[in-house]
């Protein structure tokens, strides 16, 4: 894909949702999705294919890091991203070793 470095600085600093509105990222997903053999690289579900970043480091050069990004269908996708949302819930482990301690 032919874009100025100043092009891949605009799509990296856009925001999230609005980057995944741009021609280069409709453009870098279907490349994906075609490397991926059109189906979910996990269940291979061919259906309801999203693309899952697994580093946000090359945003808006994804293209020549295609190795960044997961084709995952949405159930997969979501299923993928659940135990992150639950392991962020963990302050409690920290407390209970503070109430554990002898004053
Ligand atoms: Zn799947
Ligand atoms: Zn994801």
């Amino acid at each position: 894909m032919r874009l100025s470095k100043a092009d891949r600085e605009t799509l990296k600093n856009l925001p999230y949702p609005s980057y995944l509105r741009t021609k280069f990222w409709k453009s870098v997903r279907e490349m994906a999705i075609a490397r991926a053999g059109s189906a979910c690289q996990l269940c291979n579900n061919k259906t309801r294919l999203q693309v899952h970043h697994r580093t946000y480091e090359n945003r808006g050069y994804e293209d020549k890091h295609l190795g960044d990004l997961t084709v995952l269908c949405r159930t997969c996708h979501q299923k993928f991203h659940q135990p992150l949302k639950t392991a962020i819930k963990k302050p409690k482990v920290k407390r209970r070793v503070q109430a554990r301690k002898p004053q």
